[in-house]
């Protein structure tokens, strides 16, 4: 196997092709895609105080979306109720996700109330100022003004 030239992806790989390359989240497919892959990362499913932490069954493939948008799941693992003693990965996974999807629905949420479809403001305009798109922006009623 060509080496990545990477230490740290090739560490990821092993566990991403146990996961067949897909976030254990969202789905996304790694396969699919330069970009996709190297949206890939691991995730923990146990928190720092676990001794199992860094056993490979408890690390999943994930996109860096899905990795970084429950940041605080650990630190409110306690206030939630949540469990990781005598769980199995699929199940620790099962536990993540509604909050994972949660953030990942709020992003969309932000994503096409600001994001999308602004390539074409600038794409209609693309002589005019900044200051012209952005006024543009502002009378169309994106909330990043
Ligand atoms: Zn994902």
């Amino acid at each position: 196997m060509p080496r990545s030239g990477d230490s740290t992806r090739e560490c990821d790989f092993k566990i991403h092709q146990r996961d067949h390359f897909h976030c254990r989240y969202c789905g996304l497919d790694g396969t699919k895609s330069f970009a996709n892959w190297t949206n890939l990362s691991w995730d923990h499913l146990l928190p720092h105080c676990d001794p199992r932490r860094d056993e490979a069954d408890f690390i999943v493939t994930a996109c860096m979306c899905c990795n970084s948008s429950e940041n605080q799941y650990f630190r409110e693992a306690l206030a939630r109720s949540l469990k990781f003693e005598n769980m199995t990965p699929d199940e620790l996974v099962e536990q993540r996700q509604p909050y994972v999807t949660r953030t990942r629905n709020n992003y969309q949420t932000f994503w096409e109330a600001n994001v999308r479809n602004l390539d074409t403001i600038y794409e209609a305009r693309p002589c005019e100022s900044t200051q012209t798109v952005l006024e543009e922006g502002w009378r169309l009623g994106a909330d990043w003004l």
